[in-house]
């Protein structure tokens, strides 16, 4: 997989041993991560802006595995909450559940109040992606003061970029492993017989995968989330990046575009000025 026109390579570490287990960030104030970062070469803080189905986390899985940041989904957390028996489900997060199964955004306090109480994710060792917020400027704006506050600057902001019609046609035909997480397309013929090819786990269809609640989902992005390309595109953060192609070619192309992005810390001789390959 190359990166730059040098023809260095990125190499993708599995970070501390183990990929991806985010205890902290799904199950809020109960859990610790059970692998502390190490100390990372680099520290990462990036958001992933896109429509829904445009690989937003496809590509945070990869870019986690490419520097250590770690993944933050806020999509994730509602998906885990819903795991919760139903007592232990408090009312915002009940109604909450109701705005995710109808395509809806939820409300922009509830998801903020969720954020503010995980604000030890945001100051991860090795920074952290953030993956479905903020999804609105007020969340965008509530953000900027969480990070200001905590001397925590903002290196980019990747937006991922594809037609609509291509975006549709991925979110109805996306299937998900009940066991390993896995997504799948009904197209790939290995997933067709429903069962997950990884894992041998039943293959489901997210209820928010389906064409009525796809419609509202598309609406909401162009009205509510839009608007964040103008802003992050302001304060000089936006990097603009072709979603179409396998996610190999679109980490390239993500992992290219950061090189090519000057940092803000470069100046701090305790930030990320030595940059590696
Ligand atoms: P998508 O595949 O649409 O990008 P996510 O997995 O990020 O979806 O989120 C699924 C759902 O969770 C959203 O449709 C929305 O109902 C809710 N949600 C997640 N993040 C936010 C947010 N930042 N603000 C409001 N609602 C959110
Ligand atoms: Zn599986």
């Amino acid at each position: 997989m190359k990166t730059n026109k040098d023809g260095s390579t990125i190499t993708i570490p599995v970070a501390n041993g183990r990929p991806g287990e985010r205890a902290a960030w799904l199950l809020g104030n109960r859990a610790v991560c059970a692998t502390l970062p190490l100390p990372p070469k680099e520290v990462r803080r990036l958001v992933l802006l896109g429509a829904p189905g445009v690989g937003k986390g496809s590509q945070a899985e990869l870019l986690h595995l490419w520097c250590g940041a770690c993944h933050l989904s806020t999509g994730d957390i509602f998906r885990a909450a819903k795991g919760l028996p139903p007592g232990e489900r408090t009312p915002a997060l009940e109604s909450a559940l109701g705005c995710m199964a109808r395509g809806e955004l939820v409300p922009d306090e509830t998801v903020i109040a969720m954020v503010r109480e995980r604000l030890r994710c945001l100051r991860c060792a090795a920074g952290f992606l953030l993956d479905g917020f903020p999804r609105t400027v007020a969340q965008a704006e509530a953000l900027e003061r969480l990070l200001k506050a905590d001397d925590l600057p903002l290196d980019a902001v990747l937006d991922y970029e594809l037609d609509t019609d291509q975006i549709v046609e991925r979110l109805a035909g996306r299937r998900v492993c009940a066991s390993c997480k896995d997504v799948f397309n009904v197209k790939d013929k290995r997933a067709a017989a429903g069962i997950c090819p990884h894992c041998g786990g039943q293959l489901y269809q997210r209820e928010d995968d389906r064409p009525a609640a796809i419609r509202v989902r598309m609406e909401t992005y162009h009205r509510n989330t839009a608007p964040l390309i103008q802003y992050y595109r302001q304060r000089g953060l936006l990097l603009t990046i072709p979603a179409d192609g396998t996610p190999a070619e679109i980490l390239e192309r993500s992992v290219a575009a950061l090189d090519a992005h000057p940092h803000p810390r470069s100046a701090n001789p305790n930030g990320s000025a030595s940059r590696a390959g």
